[in-house]
């Protein structure tokens, strides 16, 4: 049963509160190919599962499975099951949107690699990546924002879109591929450091002050 896309993606479980289970589909940057589609229609004809749901961070939920059924779709499936890699959410970029001023895909691949280098955080960092300033790829709002200009990239840092939603703070712009990915490895380096267990970085930022963080980063 198995092939090539079903081995590269991964799944996992997240209980619900009715006691069934979303399998969440650790899509990279949000791309279900068509084996894959396939085996996913086939598992939900299979157990009679009728909502596939698109999240926030790109990736799709799998809703409504049994918990006693939960292994047996998982193995139809043919997936592994893991912890889904930190969140990035990428535009369609230079590459394909017409208003895009830098490519995005190929940046949210190296940016995931730095996510992983560096890890583990205090907490979750979830990212954004877009092409343009029109910030499709909610960049603006995200822990790591990346923003393509005519001249390069800014780098966001600290945004947030919960309670006390804010832009990140904009650490620098016109930066090339190279030295973007430098400066948030090393904003990575200072959340590590600076951030509390379980705080996330845009309140890191709040509590330390945006002069403070500018003066170590920017
Ligand atoms: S952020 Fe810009 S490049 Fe990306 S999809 Fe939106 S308009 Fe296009």
């Amino acid at each position: 049963m198995g092939n090539t896309a079903s081995q590269a993606l991964s799944v996992m479980p997240v209980e619900r509160k009715d006691g069934t289970y979303a399998l969440r589909l650790c899509l990279h940057q949000g791309l279900l190919d068509r084996d894959m589609l396939q085996r996913v229609q086939e598992v939900m004809d299979a157990f009679q599962l009728n909502d596939l749901r698109a999240t926030t961070g790109q990736r799709l939920n799998l809703e409504g499975v049994p918990a006693d059924r939960l292994d047996a779709v998982i193995e139809m499936l043919g997936t592994r099951v893991a912890k889904c890699p930190p969140s990035i959410s990428v535009c369609s970029g230079g590459a394909q949107c017409k208003l895009g001023q830098q490519e995005t895909r190929a940046m949210a691949n190296r940016l995931l690699v730095v996510l992983q280098c560096h890890a583990p955080y205090p907490f979750k960092v979830k990212s954004g990546i877009s092409g343009c300033a029109e910030g499709c790829g909610l960049s603006f709002i995200r822990d790591l924002g990346l923003v393509g200009g005519a001249q390069g990239w800014m780098v966001l840092y600290g945004g947030s879109a919960r309670h006390r939603a804010a832009p990140g703070l904009a650490l620098a712009k016109g930066l090339g591929a190279d030295e973007a990915l430098e400066l948030v490895a090393r904003g990575l380096e200072f959340y590590k450091e600076h951030g509390g267990k379980k705080e996330r970085l845009g309140i890191m930022v709040s509590r330390l002050g945006s002069d403070a963080v500018l003066a170590a980063l920017a």
